[in-house]
Parts: C-alpha cells; sequence; structure tokens
C-alpha cells in the first residue's frame, strides 16, 4: 500500500512495515502544472492565505488513490495538523508522527515506537531498512561533496537528489541504481566555474526556475539547506533514533542557524539565500537568520508555483552584483 507523507519522517519504519512512501510534496512540486492542485483545494474551501505547499499536498490527495496519511503532528507546523483534521474528516486514515519538543535520542526511541506500533512494523525490520538505507544516504553524501567541493554538480541537480530521500521515490533499489549511474556520469563532467558560491536556506523553493535564473547571473547553488538535512548526511549513526536527532529542521531556528553557519563556512559561501513560503509563520524566523548569521542574507518569498516574477528578478541580480 502506498502511503502519504506530508514531510520527512523516519521512513525506514514505512518500508519495514511492508508499505510504499510517498512524498506528496514530490508529486505536487513535479506535476506538469501543480498550479491546478492549489485551485482544486481553494476550490474545496482552503484559504488564499494559506501556505501553497499545504494546498499543494491537498489538491494530490483529491486525485491520487492514496487513503493512508503519515502527518508531522509536530515538529512542523499548524497548518499540517488542520491539513490532517481535513483529510481525516474527507475518509483517510490519518497516522500522526510527531518529533519530540527537543532533539532528545530517548524521547526520538519512543516517537519511533508509536510509528512502528501504527504501521505494524518491527524493530528488527527497521533496523534493517536502515542497513539498506545508510549506503544510500552516504551516496547522497557524496553527491553533495561533488556539488561543492567538485563542482560537478549543479544546485538543481542537487535539490531534486536531495529532496528525494524523503521517500527514495518509493524505490530504494531503483533509487541505488540510478544514483550510482548519475555520479558516474557526473564525475566525468568538466568543473563547473562560477565566481559566485551561494546557498539557499529554507524549504525547496516553489519557484520553477529560481535555480537557471542565478546561473545565468553568474552564480552557483553549492548548499541546499533542508534537502540535505532531508539525506541526513552524517553518517550511519547506530540506531535510527540517534539519526533522526541530529535533524534539525523540526527544531529551534538557533540549532539551524548553527549548521548553516558551519557548513556555509566549510563551502566557503559568499551569500545566503533564506527562502520562506508566503504564509508561512519561518518567515519570523528571518529575523534570526539577519541577526545571527555572519553573511550577506537575501529573503525571498514566493506564494504560488511558477516562475521568478519581475520584482524577485530584480531583488536577486542586486544581490549577486552587491556580493561580486
Ligand atoms: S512552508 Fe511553512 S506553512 Fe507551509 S507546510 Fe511548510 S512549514 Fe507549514
Amino acid at each position: 500500500m502506498k502511503i502519504g507523507i506530508t514531510s520527512t519522517i523516519p521512513v525506514e519504519v514505512v518500508f519495514a512495515s511492508g508499505h510504499t512512501p510517498c512524498d506528496l510534496n514530490n508529486i505536487f512540486i513535479s506535476a506538469p502544472d501543480p498550479e491546478h492542485f492549489v485551485r482544486q483545494a481553494e476550490d474545496a474551501g482552503f484559504p488564499r492565505t494559506t501556505c501553497a505547499w499545504i494546498k499543494g499536498i491537498y489538491g494530490v490527495l483529491l486525485e491520487e488513490e492514496i487513503d493512508t496519511i503519515i502527518i508531522v503532528s509536530g515538529g512542523d507546523c499548524s497548518n499540517s495538523i488542520a491539513l490532517g483534521e481535513v483529510l481525516s474528516h474527507d475518509g483517510k486514515r490519518i497516522i500522526p508522527f510527531s518529533y519530540p519538543l527537543k532533539p532528545d535520542v530517548a524521547e526520538m526511541e519512543i516517537a519511533i515506537a508509536k510509528l512502528i506500533r501504527d504501521l505494524g512494523a518491527t524493530s528488527d525490520k527497521v533496523a534493517d531498512c536502515k542497513r539498506q538505507l545508510d549506503p544510500i544516504r552516504q551516496k547522497l553524501t557524496e553527491l553533495d561533496r561533488l556539488t561543492w567541493h567538485d563542482n560537478l554538480v549543479s544546485g538543481a541537480e542537487n535539490l531534486l537528489q536531495l529532496v528525494s530521500s524523503s521517500d527514495f521515490n518509493g524505490n530504494p533499489g531503483l533509487f541505488s541504481t540510478n544514483l550510482d549511474e548519475f555520479i558516474t556520469q557526473a564525475v566525468k563532467r568538466q568543473p563547473r566555474n562560477h565566481k559566485i558560491r551561494l546557498g539557499i536556506a529554507g524549504v525547496p523553493p516553489i519557484i520553477s526556475n529560481l535555480f537557471e535564473v542565478i546561473e545565468e547571473l553568474g552564480a552557483a547553488v553549492v548548499f541546499n539547506e533542508v534537502p540535505r538535512q532531508f539525506s541526513l548526511p552524517w553518517g550511519p549513526q547506530s540506531t535510527i533514533a540517534e539519526q533522526y536527532t541530529r535533524y534539525t529542521y523540526p527544531y529551534q531556528v538557533e540549532r539551524r542557524l548553527d549548521d548553516i553557519a558551519t557548513i556555509c563556512a566549510e563551502r566557503q559561501i559568499d551569500g545566503l539565500i533564506h527562502y520562506t513560503q508566503t504564509f508561512c509563520f519561518r518567515q519570523i524566523e528571518d529575523i534570526l537568520f539577519k541577526r545571527k548569521l555572519d553573511i550577506p542574507v537575501l529573503s525571498l518569498e514566493a506564494d504560488q508555483p511558477g516562475p521568478v516574477d519581475g520584482r524577485t528578478l530584480t531583488r536577486i541580480e542586486t544581490f549577486i552584483e552587491m556580493l561580486q
């Protein structure tokens, strides 16, 4: 059975239960016409002032035959919780997964044990799945290194591969084979040579051509913060609970900022784009990005799926010129 997920969760548990995880965000944004999912949600009553990711997920579920959805009820946002309530009323089975309030291994073990029970998996099978996914996660870390260190992989390619690690496209074996092929081809390329190195922090941008626009202006994206977090890039920890406790996204922004500052220094990043979704509470966190990070930060937001608008283009141009 396909199980929909709305954010990164311990996906090893879904595989261990014999089901196939399906990241609904990826279906939404990779559709030829993602706007129509948003329109469908608005037709169903979702307010215009709701984040487009939430509406997109709801629109996807109106079309896809997915009856069970794991909703992150702690560590994501209140919109997700309300989405789960509407879906439950629509007849879907909702399984809540809550990240602990603070990053604590013992509490993470309890949260994962509950998910194991809810999905009918076993701890042994979860450990087996973790052993299968760990090498794939390490390959993604190598792909990330080929992006920032060897300059062989573009920011858009980096994002696409890393975001897919939320569900491994439902088929880790095939994902691993395709990743091997991608890396084999990438190492044969000539290194890219951009003068300005950028990072993008925040949820994956809903803007369809952001990376192309940045490259045309002479800069390269060598760090995708949240997609990198999805891949759990810190090497295999001894337990799954330890692995997910290091995931920064569900916790206080200060912890994310420490990670971002470390990576920006390591990757010699000239400037950071902090992307936030229109109507998302994370726009408030932008204050702390500006206060705490020691590199230039450009705050960008977008509402609907689609290309870069004129005002945003001017702001990106000015930012890159300033960095140059
Ligand atoms: S972008 Fe913000 S509001 Fe939208 S689902 Fe993510 S956390 Fe919630």
